[in-house]
C-alpha cells in the first residue's frame, strides 16, 4: 500500500503535468500551498500512527503486569483442604489438597505424629539403614 507521501508526490506530478496546475506563479504557489498542507497531513497522521502502535505496546505490558498482580492480590485460585482422619488415632486432620500431588511430601497427626499421607517417593532420611555394607 502506498504511503500518504508517496500518493502526494503522484499527485504532485500528475498536477505539474496537468493544466490546473496553471502557467502564472500566482496559482502555482496556491497548489504548493494545497500540496504542502497535505504533506503536514500525511506526515502528522505517521507519526500519529507510530505514536498509537508504541501506546498500544505499553497497554500490552500495563495490561499483562496487572493481571500478574491481580493474580497475586486475589491468589488464582483459593486453596482446597481436604481432611483425613490419622489411622494411628483417629483425629481429623486437614491439609491442602495440593500436597496430595507431591510425591516426596508426608502429612504427620499434629495429635500423635501418626503418618497420615505419604507422597508415593516420600523418602525419610531417619529411616535410612545406618549400616550399608559395601564389600
Ligand atoms: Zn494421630
Amino acid at each position: 500500500m502506498k504511503t500518504v507521501q508517496e500518493k502526494i508526490a503522484y499527485l504532485r506530478g500528475l498536477l505539474e503535468g496537468s493544466k490546473f496546475y496553471g502557467d502564472d506563479a500566482g496559482t502555482q504557489a496556491i497548489w504548493e500551498q494545497v500540496l504542502a498542507i497535505f504533506d503536514d497531513l500525511g506526515r502528522s497522521v505517521n507519526v500519529l500512527g507510530i505514536g498509537l502502535d508504541e501506546l498500544a505496546e505499553y497497554v500490552e505490558a500495563i495490561d499483562g503486569d496487572l493481571m500478574d498482580l491481580e493474580d497475586e492480590i486475589y491468589g488464582e485460585e483459593e486453596d482446597e483442604f481436604i481432611e483425613m482422619e490419622c489411622p494411628e488415632c483417629g483425629e481429623a486432620v486437614s491439609f491442602e489438597e495440593e500436597f496430595l500431588y507431591d510425591d516426596d511430601v508426608q502429612i504427620t497427626c499434629p495429635e500423635c505424629g501418626g503418618v497420615v499421607y505419604q507422597g508415593d517417593e516420600f523418602f525419610d532420611s531417619d529411616e535410612q539403614p545406618e549400616d550399608l555394607d559395601f564389600e
